[in-house]
């Protein structure tokens, strides 16, 4: 579903990556894992066009989306992509925030967006937040209205960036246990995580960055009880 090939972004003269690979099945649930500045938030954002890449190939269901001729919105219309905190539109009600995109840019009618946004607000555990503002709810509903508004476009594909990481540990559970469902569920699922018994877990596919490129993949078991490469080994240590 997604084939990233020689991908290779700087800043500056800083290399954060350089001639990395990854693909992506469908259905598949890849953890992301790497030290703090390895590049997992820049690989995200080269997939949803949100950086412009220097150099490599970013296939989407067999599009070449880094071309520059491509249509970015056309692109991020099939991607949904959920960040750390500060997702929702603090001015429009649970509701509205996740019927905005499919109504203005999908052009779906208000009736249909919104007994969609219902429906995914039920699938989120949130349905009797649909007109609450966002910070009536807490971090962790947040974080769920976040995941369903991106799902309100039908994306093919779901990019995840330490969705949790900026929640009280009380609210983490809720988050991960709706990435689970919807892992279940059959989505296709790439996400940058620092909850590596969450990756363990979950995820088909743990792939760990380093030195800006894939430095060891493979699937959770293998990856956490039997790292292969030194530089994976060094890094659970600091990090289980
Ligand atoms: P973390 O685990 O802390 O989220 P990360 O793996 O997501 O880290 P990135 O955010 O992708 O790391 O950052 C990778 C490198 O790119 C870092 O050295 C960072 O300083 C640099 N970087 C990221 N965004 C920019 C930017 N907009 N301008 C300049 N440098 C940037
Ligand atoms: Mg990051």
């Amino acid at each position: 579903l997604l084939r990233v090939q020689g991908l290779r972004k700087a800043y500056g003269s800083n290399v954060v990556l350089n001639g990395l690979d990854l693909d992506v099945d469908p259905h598949q649930c890849i953890a992301l894992i790497g030290a703090s500045g390895s590049g997992k938030s820049t690989l995200l954002r080269c997939i949803d066009l949100l950086e412009v890449v220097d150099d490599g190939v970013i296939e989407l269901a067999g599009d070449d989306v880094a071309d520059p001729r491509v249509d970015a919105d056309a692109v991020r219309a099939r991607i949904g992509i959920v960040f750390q905190a500060y997702n929702l539109f603090p001015h429009l009600r649970v509701l509205d925030n996740i019927t905005l995109s499919p109504r203005k840019v999908h052009g779906v009618s208000r009736d249909q967006a919104e007994d969609e946004a219902m429906a995914l607000l039920r699938r989120v555990g949130l349905q009797d937040k649909a007109k609450a503002w966002p910070d009536e709810l807490s971090g962790g509903q947040q974080q769920r209205v976040a995941v369903a508004r991106a799902l309100a476009t039908k994306p093919v594909l779901m990019l995840l960036d330490e969705v949790t990481s900026a929640l009280d540990p009380e609210l983490v559970g809720e988050v991960l246990a709706m990435l689970r469902d919807l892992k279940d569920d059959g989505m296709t699922m790439l996400m940058a995580t620092h909850e590596m018994s969450f990756a363990r877990d979950v995820a088909d596919q743990v792939v760990f960055l380093d030195g800006g490129q894939v430095c060891e993949s493979g699937p959770p078991e293998q990856v956490f009880g039997d790292p292969r490469e030194v530089r994976t080994q060094q890094f659970l240590r600091r990090v289980v």
